[in-house]
């Protein structure tokens, strides 16, 4: 008789990864990690077709391995189990899609959300990373406040007509799909008049333009939206429901910036602060070894918070308040890790040679160190952001305090008033 998926015990997952990763990887890929040849490895690395790799990948559900079977892409496992794949992924550097924002946030949206067409036509080419996906959510006038914002949504018939400007949209300028909160009705209190979509990036009144960031990358861009038209069966959730489905999309930001999955140590050559021990060890300094010790003690904190979280989730279901946690750990660890690498790094760490580093698009976004000098002066570059993008420290220490705590809410005199009536600047 088969075995269920939810059935399988880590053993067993492992083993079956491993032999799918067998037959699929090139050869020699996995006896070269097994030997420690890096040296061959990023040979068949830099020869392999990540395209076909990923479509590969996602196809077979590796990917996105908690995700349904019945949408072309997952293997219906629970988070728990999802972690031994994803383990020996880790372990044998297996290249990931880079549509981070699709799979982390726009999948889950979608599994929660979306309808039975929704799922079909969308999880499986987000999976293989086929059609890569932004999030339209922050305005020049609306990014903590995200919900005071102004972009206007009117229904015309079974379409509808949307007008406004996003700002610090990651990866729009190779999206393909967009997730779009904007207003369709004014004359409610702003958390109501608010409706979510799923907006064609390639479709006329769509202008995309790069920003240059601090790293010399251009990974996020402003958006204008001029009389674009998107079909109703691309609403997601019910009209005037759009806050309910941004918050299933925000509370699996702040899982995916948590460092949930990418702090488990089991990566090849170890955690962060493992393999900056190892970069550098024998540390002569005894107030940097202390500075190495204390981020040791931080990222094995944040590893048994996720896996708190997670165990949470399994329980409950959807993600809680207390992805929030983890989301402002994992930022100003990460600031202080790299400011520590560049410290030990010493004058290599002071001058950076080269283009800049977007690989396929990749962002930093999950950037967490490097193996050159080069890759940690970035990996510092981009680290600024960590407390700022998927909501700042501030405003994580006000849910945490709100919704974990249980402290009183934050004063706010915009949120019974008709969003129409409040001021807001130009
Ligand atoms: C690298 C990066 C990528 C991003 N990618 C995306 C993306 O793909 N899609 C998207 O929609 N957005 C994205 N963002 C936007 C991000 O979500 C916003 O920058 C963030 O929510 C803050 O909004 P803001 O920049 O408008 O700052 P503001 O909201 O104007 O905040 C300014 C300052 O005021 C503080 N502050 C604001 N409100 C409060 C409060 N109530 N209590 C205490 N302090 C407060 C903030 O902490 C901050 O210090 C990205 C940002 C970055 C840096």
């Amino acid at each position: 008789m088969a075995v269920q998926a939810d059935e399988l015990t880590a053993e067993q997952l492992r083993d079956q990864t491993l032999a799918w990763l067998r037959e699929h990887l090139p050869a020699g890929w996995m006896d070269a990690l097994d030997a420690g040849d890096i040296t061959t490895w990023s040979k068949l690395r830099s020869e392999l077709d990540y395209d076909a790799w990923c479509t590969v990948l996602g196809e077979a559900g590796y990917a996105t391995p908690t995700w349904p079977t019945e949408y072309g892409a997952g293997l219906s496992l629970s988070p728990g189990q999802a972690k031994h794949v994803n383990e020996v992924l880790n372990q044998y550097r297996v290249p990931r899609p880079f549509n981070l924002i699709g799979i982390g946030m726009g999948g889950p949206t979608l599994i929660s959300w979306g309808t039975e067409e929704q799922k079909q036509r969308l999880l499986r080419p987000m999976a293989a990373n086929q059609e890569i996906w932004c999030q339209m959510f922050s305005e020049p006038g609306a990014g903590s406040d995200v919900a005071g914002l102004a972009t206007r949504a009117t229904r015309d018939g079974d379409e509808w007509v949307v007008t406004g400007q996003k700002v610090w949209t990651t990866l729009a300028h190779l999206s393909r799909w967009g997730m779009l909160i904007a207003r369709t009705n004014p004359d409610v209190p702003k958390h109501k008049g608010l409706t979510y979509f799923v907006m064609d990036m390639q479709a006329p009144g769509v202008e995309v333009r790069p920003l240059v960031q601090i790293t010399g990358d251009a990974e996020f861009n402003e958006v204008f939206m001029e009389g674009v038209r998107i079909p109703d069966s691309m609403r997601i959730g019910p009209e005037g429901e759009g806050w309910r489905v941004a918050i299933t999309t925000l509370m699996n930001e702040r899982i995916a910036l948590s460092g949930a999955g990418s702090l488990s140590g089991d990566a090849a050559g170890g955690s962060p602060a493992e393999k900056l021990i190892a970069r550098h060890s024998p540390v002569p300094d005894p107030l940097d070894r202390q500075r190495l010790a204390q981020l040791y003690i931080e990222e094995r904190l944040i590893r048994l918070n996720n896996q708190r979280a997670a165990a949470r989730r399994k329980s409950g279901g959807e993600a809680g308040p207390e992805g929030s946690i983890t989301k402002l750990m994992q930022a100003e660890f990460n600031q202080r890790l790299q400011i520590l690498a560049i410290d030990l790094e010493g004058p290599a760490g002071m001058a950076w040679e080269g283009e800049g580093f977007i690989e396929h698009g990749v962002i930093g976004f999950t950037s967490s160190g490097g193996e050159t000098s080069r890759e940690i002066v970035r990996s510092f570059l981009r680290s600024q952001a960590n407390t700022i993008e998927g909501g700042t420290s501030n405003v994580m220490r006000n849910i945490l305090g709100e919704r974990v705590l249980g402290l009183p809410k934050e004063p706010d005199n915009s949120r019974d008033a008709a969003w129409r009536d409040v001021p807001r600047s130009a």
